[in-house]
């Protein structure tokens, strides 16, 4: 249902639940955060069922990182519960994704997957994805979400955090919305510029088949097939 995401020099966490709460108002059944930064190994995440609150009051006081996303779910495929909140991760908690629409093949990729040892911690036809993006073989997180993008049918707005690669946010649109919140030394990413504007007012809409990489300082954005597009920033205005 919402996304939000964040990389650069702030403290994330409570960034990216005040986002969360700007989107309240489309209505959810559970929340999530992950977060990682390019001098802690690994990611860490929180789901929770409920409210953006029941979230907040989980996240942990030593919840620091510089880069993460973050969730409200509308259940699509599985019931509102703490495992089936996104952000989903993998086995090893090396990859997270968060991710708005219907995967259409889940079912088919995810029996193919089991058949090949994945173990499952959700309900969801989210958690393919992640499995998708663990398991490929290509060297840059912008190829292995490629890659995973192939093999998928359905719509998505899609964000993804990768241990190995924690100086960046992936993203990627088809049929639900992505915009880009351009700041000075930071970016924000958001499934809708509710919880941008009070960060800045500088937007990059992304179109279907649009990917994006997002670093603090820099972002550009590209094809799902990989072609580099435009993308000058337009201001909006917006009543606070
Ligand atoms: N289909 C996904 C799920 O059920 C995403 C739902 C959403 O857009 O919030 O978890």
């Amino acid at each position: 249902c919402g996304i939000v995401g964040y990389i650069g020099k702030r403290d994330v966490a409570p960034l990216l639940l005040e986002g969360l709460q700007r989107l309240e108002y489309r209505g959810y059944d559970s929340a999530g955060i992950a977060v990682t930064s390019p001098k802690t190994a690994g990611l860490k995440s929180v789901k929770a069922k409920g409210r953006v609150r029941d979230l907040e009051a989980k996240v942990p006081a030593r919840f620091k990182g510089t880069t993460g996303i973050a969730h409200t779910r509308w259940a699509t495929h599985g019931a509102p519960s703490d495992a089936n909140a996104h952000p989903h991760l993998d086995a090893e908690g090396k990859v997270a994704v968060v991710h708005n629409g219907i995967i259409d093949n889940a079912s088919d990729l995810r029996r193919k997957l089991e058949a090949d040892g994945v173990v499952f911690l959700s309900e969801t036809d989210t958690e393919v994805l992640v499995h998708l993006v663990a398991r490929s073989q290509a060297p840059t997180l912008e190829e292995k979400v490629r890659e995973t993008l192939r093999v998928i049918e359905g719509t998505y707005g899609i964000a993804v955090l990768h241990a190995d690669f924690p100086d960046r946010i992936v993203v990627a649109r088809n049929g639900s919305p992505v915009v880009l919140g351009i700041g000075e030394k930071e970016m924000f990413v958001a499934s809708d510029i509710a919880a941008l504007v009070t960060h800045t007012r500088q937007i990059v809409t992304l179109d279907d088949g649009e990917m994006a990489t997002l670093k603090a300082d820099d972002f550009r954005t590209y094809t799902t097939e990989g072609t580099r597009t435009t993308s000058e920033p337009t201001t909006v205005e917006w009543e606070a």
